[in-house]
């Protein structure tokens, strides 16, 4: 039962990106805000780890990079630094067993080409031009597209592609939906591409691409950032408009931020809305339900949500995802000229990146398991994944990756407060049916995360707009 009330001119549900941007904005136009977060820590799929001498561990999202305008404005706002995510030397791909090096083009594998990959993300990028981003369900060939997922596609005899060709492009793929191509729709992946630029090799790389920076001191610093600008902002928004019932609420009642206090119920009239949460109930305005699909159809909405936002919530799971840290005493792998990125089609630990801090000092190795991969290694024993890491890492980079200082993993789907990642996907025929009510709101409940925006979406940019999008349509 909630023992406090709290009242406030609008109610977050979630401290994730889209939660926290939303509050910033909302504090900053000078209103009122309480965010109420399930788990004890903001950030939601953000979230960093600190080794003892300070270098920041990024379990969850890590990377920013081109066109992605709104985080690195963001970042500028909150003066944050970024650095540049290194990449000097050659690259792996790993298949079949062998290990191809290579420095700017993609080898040939098995004595058979790769140049259908290139092809292929390319007429997919084209085809995406036709998909306008903040309504593809009204593209001319929504029913179509929506009527065949991306494997029956890139599957298709015409594309005359061969096994390492539709390994490359799977491993591609659910290293962007962490599940496999059968399960995603074209038109879902068209709109993603349309989403981030019209080129999908930009989600994939790391120099011009999706990759190409982190936030010195951990992605997380961001979020703590906006924290203490809106606890400041909302301090001086509440004295001016103090509305609060103190009766019987203790000190935390008044803070603008609830940590560990899920909300299990949202009831609206045609004047306010109250918030049910494990540690208070909140009267507002309006609120934001600013939690992932998946999880937002937990929550109990008085009156019941119209049918098409049911379904579309029922309709947007996400996927497996597991990440792997290996920490080294140092970047050793450079002194081979190697870069630290491997891709690996069809092995358990199929991408790797160098995510080490800049200047000397240690060597930091971010590793993923996806899809089918990410659920087989979930089902072992800890000591058996830890030896295909470590396994993967020394065949890799040689016998000094045997022994890493630090080791982390996280499985993400197994994030009661997350459960899949990194993005809710949608199967064939989801976004013809129920795409449409996205970001509609319903009376007094809006939304906002990453899956509602129409750029970057299902990244910390595509957040950061959700938040900020979410907080125009409040204002007004
Ligand atoms: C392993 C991994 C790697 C990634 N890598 C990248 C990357 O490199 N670059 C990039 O741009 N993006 C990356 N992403 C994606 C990025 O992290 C997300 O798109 C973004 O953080 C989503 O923010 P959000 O606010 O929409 O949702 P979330 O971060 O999921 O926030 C939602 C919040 O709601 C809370 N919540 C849930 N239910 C309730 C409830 N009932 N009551 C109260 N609170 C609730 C949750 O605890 C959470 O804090 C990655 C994600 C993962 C998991």
């Amino acid at each position: 039962m909630s023992k406090n009330f709290v009242e406030r001119d609008f109610c977050i549900v979630g401290a994730g990106f889209a939660g926290l941007t939303a509050a910033l904005r909302l504090t900053q136009a000078g209103h009122s805000v309480v965010v109420v977060e399930a788990r004890d820590r903001i950030g939601g799929k953000v979230w960093t780890k600190y080794l003892d001498d300070g270098t920041p561990i990024d379990l969850g999202g890590t990377f920013l990079g081109p066109s992605q305008e709104r985080i690195y404005s963001l970042l500028k706002e909150l003066d944050l630094d970024i650095t540049p995510t290194p990449i000097h030397g050659d690259s792996l791909l790993v298949y079949k067993g062998e290990y191809y090096r290579y420095g700017e083009e993609v080898p040939e594998v098995d004595s058979e080409s790769l140049d259908g990959v290139w092809d292929t993300l390319q007429k997919l990028s084209k085809m995406s031009l036709e998909v306008p981003n903040d309504a593809p369900w009204t593209c001319a060939k929504a029913q179509e597209w929506d009527s065949m997922s991306l494997g029956q596609f890139l599957n298709d005899p015409a594309h005359n592609l061969g096994k390492p060709a539709l390994a490359m492009l799977r491993i591609l793929f659910i290293g962007l939906f962490t599940v496999e191509l059968s399960e995603i729709s074209l038109l879902y992946v068209l709109f993603q591409i349309a989403a981030s630029g019209n080129d999908i090799e930009l989600q994939m790389k790391v120099e011009g691409g999706a990759e190409q920076d982190m936030v010195k001191g951990g992605m997380i610093t961001v979020a703590e950032k906006m924290r203490e600008k809106i606890e400041e902002l909302n301090k001086e928004n509440l004295k001016k408009n103090l509305r609060e019932n103190l009766e019987g609420s203790s000190k935390e009642s008044c803070d603008w931020l609830l940590l560990s206090s899920p909300v299990r119920q949202i009831t609206q009239d045609d004047t306010s809305v109250t918030v049910t949460s494990d540690k208070a109930t909140i009267k507002a305005k309006r609120v934001v339900v600013a939690v992932p699909p998946n999880l937002a159809n937990d929550i109990d909405y008085i009156p019941l949500l119209p049918s098409t936002r049911m379904e579309l919530l029922r309709h947007m799971p996400a996927g497996q995802c597991t990440k792997f840290i290996t920490v080294y005493s140092e970047p050793f792998w450079r002194k081979r000229g190697l870069s630290g990125e491997v891709t690996a089609p069809d092995e358990f630990i199929q991408m790797t990146l160098d995510t080490s801090p800049p200047g000397e000092g240690v060597g930091v190795l971010m590793s993923f398991a996806f899809s089918k991969e990410a659920m087989q290694l979930a089902e072992m024993p800890a000591e058996t994944r830890y030896k295909h890491v470590i396994t993967a890492m020394a065949k890799r980079f040689g016998l000094e990756a045997v022994k890493p200082i630090h080791y982390f993993e996280y499985d993400w789907s197994k994030d009661r407060w997350t459960r899949g990642c990194h993005v809710a996907h949608l199967a064939p025929g989801v976004m013809t049916s129920y795409g449409h009510v996205i970001r509609q709101p319903f009376g007094l409940i809006h939304w906002a995360t990453s899956e509602s925006s129409p750029l970057w979406n299902g990244n910390i940019d595509g957040a950061v707009r959700a938040g900020e999008y979410v907080a125009r349509e409040l204002i007004g």
